[in-house]
């Protein structure tokens, strides 16, 4: 990796700036239903906390669009923080003005402050200078450890490293090393799963993929899409009728680049689209006129688990059927079987992907789940995500 990292600096004694991802799910009633995000960076915070750092943690919550809105205080977690790290977490009712100021300027080395909600105020969004400037006076270094938010040009993410140096907290580090290689200089065969819903979700991920695996593998309700255009009738499966000329355009780009691309050549279709549907596998050149293809077939999945049998490196994104419901997440299961087993650098990123994942209770065979939704996904275009442009090089 050509970034700093955390055991490049000197934090002892230092004011650090910590932008976490605490973006977490709460009921009505305000309670914290699922506190993974918050665990996920306690080996960042427990090794500052440990090294002396005084520790000054920030967030987003929700949408509360620029306005102070009570329910989307970050309060609860800072609570929820104290008891998961066994420490006292201070909390500042503003993330910025006197308070904050005052508060970071006596946090001792060791302690941990938590703002309030960063947007709260419109410019975090907005990447406003001032308000970057006002987030970096209360500290002298920044850590991003909020990969989820890496790919949006943020005031406490990208803003604040104009004023200071930034590095990747671990999980970011991860993300990155993990993501970063896969992508920059894989182990091969490298070897991708494309699925999902839609072909349109994914257009860029194709794309940028095509140039860098040997081995494509596609499924989901997108693979109908791959099917049509290879003039198979599909029945009342979900078609993108507009993406079939890209999708042939995608097909004859794999050729060209002598990339193995695979399309089921079985599918598992339903009388309609519920958990108590009538469902049979057959093959792609017979799928009736009013049923619909809601998993990959049994020999299809067969056929990929081969597939990814020899590579050393497999990035997943994307179910292979609607494994929501029963009848239907066979082929995903078999997938997440495959690649839990395979000796391969093992990526999946996604949050539906991940929720299948874990549902087949595989998630610790994996290398590396990665947690930021759509930053993983452009990650995974090409595209390079300002929050990690803005740490600082080696
Ligand atoms: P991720 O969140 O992992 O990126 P997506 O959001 O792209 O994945 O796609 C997941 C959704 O795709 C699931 O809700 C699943 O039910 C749906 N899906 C998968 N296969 C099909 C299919 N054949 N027809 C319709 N929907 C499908
Ligand atoms: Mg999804």
């Amino acid at each position: 990796m050509n970034k700093k990292t955390l055991n490049d600096i000197w934090i002892g004694g230092k004011k650090v700036f910590v932008r976490v991802d605490y973006n977490v799910p709460m009921d009505k009633d305000g309670h914290i239903t699922n506190d993974t995000r918050i665990r996920a960076t306690l080996p960042t915070l427990e090794y500052l906390v440990s090294r002396n750092a005084a520790v000054i943690l920030a967030s987003h919550l929700g949408r509360p669009k620029g306005s102070v809105v009570p329910e989307f205080s970050l309060a609860p977690v800072a609570k929820r923080l104290s008891q998961l790290i066994g420490r006292e977490v201070k909390f500042a009712s503003d993330c910025v003005g006197l308070d904050a100021e005052a508060m970071a300027k006596a946090l001792k080395p060791g302690e941990i402050l938590m703002l309030e909600n960063l947007r709260f105020h419109k410019e975090e969004e907005k990447n406003d200078p001032e308000f970057s400037r006002q987030l970096a006076s209360l500290a002298e270094f920044a850590v991003n450890d909020a990969f989820g938010v890496s790919h949006r040009a943020h005031a406490s993410v990208e803003g604040i490293t104009k004023y200071i140096t930034a590095v990747p907290g671990f999980l970011m580090e991860k993300e990155i090393v993990f993501l970063g290689q896969a992508l920059s200089n894989p182990a091969r065969p490298f070897a991708a799963i494309i699925g999902g819903a839609k072909v349109s979700d994914k257009i860029g991920v194709i794309e940028n993929l095509l140039s860098k695996v040997d081995t494509l593998i596609i499924g989901g309700g997108m693979a109908n899409t791959f099917l049509a255009a290879q003039g198979f009738a599909v029945g009342k499966s979900l078609v993108e009728a507009e993406k079939l000329e890209l999708a042939k355009t995608l097909i004859d780009q794999a050729k060209t680049k002598g990339v193995n691309l695979l399309l089921p050549t079985d599918v598992v279709i339903a009388d309609k689209f519920a958990a108590d549907a009538d469902f049979r596998p057959v093959s792609v050149d017979s799928i009736p006129d009013d049923w619909m293809a809601l998993d990959i077939g049994p020999k299809t999945a067969e056929k990929y688990a081969e597939a990814l049998k020899g590579a050393k490196t497999v990035v997943w994104n994307g179910p292979m059927g609607v494994f929501e419901m029963e009848a239907f997440a066979k082929g995903t299961e078999r997938v997440a079987q495959a690649v839990a087993q395979s000796q391969a650098i093992s990526i999946v990123g996604g949050g539906d992907s991940i929720a299948a994942l874990e549902k087949t209770g595989l998630s610790n065979k994996i290398s590396h789940i990665s947690t930021g939704g759509g930053a993983s996904l452009e990650l995974l275009e090409g595209k390079v995500l300002p929050g990690i442009a803005a740490l600082a090089d080696k």
